[in-house]
């Protein structure tokens, strides 16, 4: 997989505003947030797209909604609600090749149809 500006944060050679990590993945704020919170959680493993991801690499993606869960409980969202997104290649205006979930909230989202 090419090298992204996501392989840097991991590697903490670029700064981020991180919210959680550990062995497997990273969670930091998104540098242009679309709500009050947005936060993108990373897998350290070099994976692209969702079309990379591999059937051993199960519990590594149910990792990172866990990890989304959590954050979005410690942000004080979790009860209102909130929403999170994987963009995958040029349809689905995937910009950083290496797989994300955003964590969006904090204010009232549109409904699907508004995408
Ligand atoms: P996507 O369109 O799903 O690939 O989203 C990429 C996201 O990464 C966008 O929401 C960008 O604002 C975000 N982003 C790009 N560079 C950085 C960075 N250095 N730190 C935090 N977020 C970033």
């Amino acid at each position: 997989m090419a090298e992204t500006i996501f392989s840097k944060i991991i590697r903490h050679e670029l700064p981020a505003d991180i919210v959680y990590e550990d062995d497997d993945v990273i969670a930091f704020r998104d540098i242009n947030p679309q709500a009050p919170v947005h936060v993108l959680v990373v897998p350290k493993e070099a994976i692209a797209t969702v079309n990379d991801i591999q059937p051993g690499q199960a519990e590594l993606i149910g990792k990172m909604v866990l990890t989304a869960q959590k954050i979005a409980t410690e942000e004080g969202i979790a009860e209102d609600g909130y929403r999170l997104v994987i963009n995958c290649n040029r349809h689905g205006c995937q910009e950083v090749f290496h797989l994300h979930l955003h964590l969006v909230g904090g204010r009232q989202l549109h409904g699907i149809s508004a995408i």
